[in-house]
């Protein structure tokens, strides 16, 4: 069950040998996505997952660059699938986001199909000891009504 007391003033929790110290952290910002907007627009409007593809080199990245590393060209948008493999995942026990108040949760990192690089991803509903290295995954979206535009828009579950 969460404390709701105001973390700042509550005693420091000695586990295993490590002080772990309550703190808050409270900034409201706006930043611009920039060149990725459409990343988060697609998200949002569409629930399609958006990579972005070097035309010189092949190379998809997702989360999407606006260029690629190697090549220093701009890269092309690109949908992805949404289907891919888990890499490794963990149980989350302490969140340091208002937004993410349930504990634990589940984060895994996903190879998506065609992506040159792995991303970490929520992942539910799953028991930790059903998740494997190596098993199929695919994205899943909240219903438009829920978007707002954000990565915890989409998840990932287990292929059946
Ligand atoms: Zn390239």
């Amino acid at each position: 069950m969460a404390d709701d007391r105001d973390p700042r003033f509550v005693p420091i929790k000695v586990q295993d040998g490590f002080a772990v110290i309550p703190d808050r952290w409270k900034v409201d910002f706006r930043v611009s996505a920039g060149e990725l907007s459409r990343f988060y627009i697609e998200l949002k409007e569409n629930a399609r997952l958006m990579g972005t593809r070097c035309p010189n080199c092949g190379s998809v990245y997702c989360w999407p660059r606006s260029w690629c590393k190697d090549c220093y060209v701009d890269c092309e948008w690109v949908e992805m699938s949404g289907k891919g493999k888990l890499t490794l995942c963990s149980r989350v026990e302490i969140s340091l986001s208002d937004i993410q108040k349930e504990v634990p949760f589940f984060q895994g990192g996903v190879h998506l199909d065609g992506a040159r690089y792995p991303v970490v991803v929520m992942l539910r509903p799953v028991e930790f000891e059903d998740l494997h290295v190596g098993m199929p995954v695919h994205a899943e979206f909240l219903p438009s009504e829920e978007r707002t535009g954000r990565i915890r828009d989409f998840y990932f579950i287990p292929d059946e």
